[in-house]
């Protein structure tokens, strides 16, 4: 199983190089790519095999795939919020009557996803202070909590952060534009960003 979701995932990344078409894949802001970028590096140079042993049940996706907001059955999903998905679902209706597709690139993790996404960024960036601006530890992670999604692909990351208040969503952290809680009322205002996971 490992062998060929690895396969599947070189082959993701191959057939988007070569179509330059790597960020509208993954569904990554220019930050994400960077961070995204590095650790694909590893998962593809075998340096990584942290991730090991996780499933749906961990709501586990492989890297360069995604759900579909309305998606019933993934845990993803099914184990956010119920408040959370349904603004999400609200908002992906409205975004695709404006031609925005928006798919869910993370949702719920369990705990021990969330420690393997924060080992493997320590190992990327061979430094905790950095990792830690990008992924939360298990304790304090909105996902794990059921709280959040990271939305993509970008297009669609700046219809929510364009209309996200709407529907009470709100992008929490400055340095990551795909990442989005239910932070406010339906039309209330958003809360200040603050810098990044290690902050808050
Ligand atoms: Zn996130």
């Amino acid at each position: 199983m490992w062998i060929s979701e690895r396969s599947i995932l070189v082959r993701t990344l191959t057939a988007a190089l070569a179509g330059g078409t790597l960020l509208a894949v993954s569904g990554c802001s220019t930050l994400r790519s960077d961070a995204k970028a590095l650790m694909d590096f590893g998962d593809r140079h075998g340096e990584s095999t942290v991730f090991r042993g996780l499933g749906e049940s961990d709501g586990y996706l492989p890297s360069g795939t995604s759900l579909s907001p309305f998606d019933a059955v993934h845990p993803a999903l099914t184990n956010l919020d119920p408040a959370l998905r349904a603004a999400l679902r609200s908002a992906a209706a409205d975004a695709q009557e404006d031609g925005i597709r928006m798919v869910v690139t993370s949702g719920w993790r369990s705990a021990p996803y969330q420690k393997s996404l924060l080992d493997n960024a320590v190992r990327t960036y061979a430094s905790e202070d950095e990792a830690r601006r990008w992924v939360n530890t298990p304790e304090r992670s909105t996902h794990v909590s059921g709280d959040a999604v990271d939305i993509g692909p970008t297009d669609a990351d700046s219809w929510l952060a364009q209309h996200g208040e709407r529907y009470g969503l709100c992008q929490t952290y400055a340095n990551e534009m795909w990442h989005f809680e239910l932070a406010t009322v339906p039309g209330g205002s958003c809360p200040a960003q603050i810098d990044d996971a290690s902050v808050g």
